[in-house]
């Protein structure tokens, strides 16, 4: 038994308790489809053309509880029909194809959400087996890493977690583990994701160092405000140890870095707090990405009408600036003179308490 398995994440409202399945007729049919239903046989099935057009699982813009609900309640089962690896090349060198996508967890910043409706629970993918096929190929054809870059010293680094979270993922089907299992055997490439939550099921994997997990961390009051239904940062930091012992390489993100009054001094508790509950094994081998807030202007006003509080820290325009994306939305992110200010106040935090954890990426 491993010595995590008694702290699980005590919640209110379990993350998960399936009562609906949503699936794509052709996914159903699949093995992984057929594994997937078989763990809630009781769940009601519905037939749905196409996981991206389920209008009743978008959720209520404002009405949280009815996004928690449904994150709770409903699965959907689908088909990822575009394999593609997306050159990236700032955490990752490649965004893989997604196996899941959505969210049992709700934090208050997540630009998930914008993508898929409100509520937005998780969608499993069943082809599980192209998934891994269009992978293996993907990664013989990159042959060896020619230099090292931020991403990593040696191996292609693959994020597989850009549209979820893999250790809940990981909750509902073997796709993860699949993942992981495709990756222990690669010499010249490796799996990334970021999590916000400690999953013990992982520690059996295996990974033989191929698979990087990165806990995601802040200080704990502000995760209390905005990091909604995830797993305790003492729990992440406290995972760290096990999950280094059972072969995987483990980072960290300081993500999101949120400015407020104190920020850089609960920012160094946190830090202090982390270089003291982990081992020398862990810190040899830790490294740090650090991603500042960005918010965006439609997200705000959706929040506002279920989190104002959060709201009180997310959106500052005494802070912020807006930039434009691609996609047309307004997002906005801290003044750029400031931000670089913070940025160097913030890595030198790091390398003073931390000075074995270098930091790969910073943005
Ligand atoms: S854990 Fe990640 S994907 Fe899930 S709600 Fe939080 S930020 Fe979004």
């Amino acid at each position: 038994m491993h010595g995590l398995a008694g702290r699980a994440t005590a919640q209110a409202v379990p993350l998960l308790d399936i009562k609906r399945i949503y699936l794509e007729p052709a996914a159903a049919e699949l093995a992984r489809g057929q594994e997937i239903l078989s763990q809630w046989p009781d769940a009601e099935h519905i037939e749905v053309a196409s996981h991206w057009n389920i209008p009743e699982l978008s959720g209520d813009e404002g009405n949280v509880g009815r996004w928690v609900r449904i994150k709770t309640e409903a699965l959907v089962l689908g088909i990822k029909k575009s394999l593609t690896a997306r050159p990236n090349g700032r955490s990752a060198d490649f965004i893989a194809p997604s196996t899941a996508n959505g969210c049992a967890m709700a934090c208050a910043y997540c630009y998930v959400p914008r993508r898929k409706g409100y509520s937005n629970p998780i969608t499993a993918f069943a082809n599980i087996d192209q998934i891994t096929g269009y992978l293996e190929r993907h990664i013989r054809r990159q042959g060896a890493k020619p230099a090292p870059n931020q991403c990593d010293s040696a191996a292609w680094v693959y994020d597989i977690g850009e549209n979820s979270d893999c250790s809940v993922d990981a909750l509902i089907s073997a796709n993860v583990a699949d993942l992981v299992r495709l990756f222990r055997d690669q010499p010249t490439a490796k799996a990334s994701f970021a999590t916000k939550y400690v999953n013990p099921d992982l520690l059996d994997l295996d990974p033989r160092g191929r698979t990087r997990i990165r806990f995601s961390l802040m200080p704990e009051r502000m995760a209390k405000l905005v990091d909604i239904r995830t797993s305790p940062i003492a729990h992440r930091i406290a995972a760290i140890d096990h999950f280094v012992e059972a072969g995987y390489e483990v980072q960290v993100n300081f993500s999101p870095v949120i400015v407020t009054d104190g920020w850089l001094q609960d920012w160094a508790e946190l830090l202090q707090q982390l270089d003291d509950g982990i081992h020398d094994m862990a810190k040899q081998q830790l490294a740090a990405e650090v991603i500042f807030l960005t918010h965006n202007e439609q997200l705000h006003e959706v929040n506002l009408g279920w989190h104002p509080r959060a709201e009180e820290v997310l959106w500052r325009p005494d802070l912020q600036e807006f930039k434009t994306s691609q996609n047309g939305q307004r997002n906005v992110r801290y003044r750029s003179f400031d931000k670089r200010r913070y940025q160097h106040q913030f890595e030198a935090l790091v390398y003073e308490t931390l000075p074995y954890c270098p930091i790969r990426y910073a943005f």
